[in-house]
């Protein structure tokens, strides 16, 4: 009818990696250009390989936590660089902390959101600050939650929490890094951002292109 208006209630996974996989890929030489100067230049082909293989590997048919945790094991298995095992580690926690849920609404995403984030930083031990990919992440778990508390909706809630992750990702320039390869630069690696960090922020934002209604 159209006095009925849809409301976008659920990120649908599938969608959700299509668009990071597109994301990656239009990024890609900003990715690598960005590890060139702190790192080895290849976070553009990483993501843009793991993320391809996970297209290949999601069955759309099947309930989101269970997409989640195939598109984890996938990246953990074809991405040799540091950023494969922590995206697949945070990927398969998101899914198994997903469970049965029959949807990926805002509760829901914001659980996987948060295992995620505990996953990487059970992983890689990186702290706020560190000028890792959990600068991005974070505050962009802690800004999803916030808005889903507040009972703000899902897309208001993802705006939101990409918003946090780009401030995030920009906020890596000053920092020197004290995890992963960039952390060999010592204070040669301040004044740049980080490519984990700006490719989390991409991660984020195809949160809010994936939105569709629930069930
Ligand atoms: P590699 O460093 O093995 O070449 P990538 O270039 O694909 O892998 O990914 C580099 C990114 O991985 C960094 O920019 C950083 O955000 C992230 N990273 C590296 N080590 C860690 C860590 N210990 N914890 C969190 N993120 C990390
Ligand atoms: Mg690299």
């Amino acid at each position: 009818m159209s006095t009925e208006t849809t409301v976008a209630a659920a990120v649908d996974v599938a969608s959700w990696m299509h668009e990071v996989a597109s994301a990656v890929e239009a990024e890609a030489s900003h990715l690598t250009q960005l590890d060139s100067a702190i790192g080895d230049g290849d976070h553009g082909v990483n993501m843009t390989r793991g993320f391809r293989a996970v297209l290949e590997k999601v069955d759309g048919s099947q309930p989101p936590g269970k997409q989640l945790i195939t598109a984890g094991k996938t990246l953990v298995s074809t991405v040799g660089g540091a950023s494969g095992p922590l995206w697949g580690t945070a990927l398969r926690r998101a899914g198994r902390a997903v469970g049965d849920a029959p949807a990926l609404d805002g509760p829901a995403l914001a659980g996987a959101l948060e295992a995620a984030l505990a996953g990487v930083v059970e992983l890689g031990a990186a702290e706020p600050g560190d000028k890792t990919m959990v600068d991005a992440l974070g505050p962009a778990v802690r800004a999803l939650r916030a808005e889903v508390e507040d009972g703000g909706d899902l897309a208001g809630a993802i705006a939101a929490a990409t918003a946090a992750a780009e401030e995030g990702a920009r906020s890596t320039v000053p920092m020197q890094a004290r995890k992963g390869r960039a952390s060999y630069l010592g204070e040669r690696s301040v004044g740049h951002q980080d490519p984990g960090a700006t490719s989390s922020a991409l991660i984020v934002a195809a949160l809010g292109r994936a939105l569709g209604p629930q069930g």
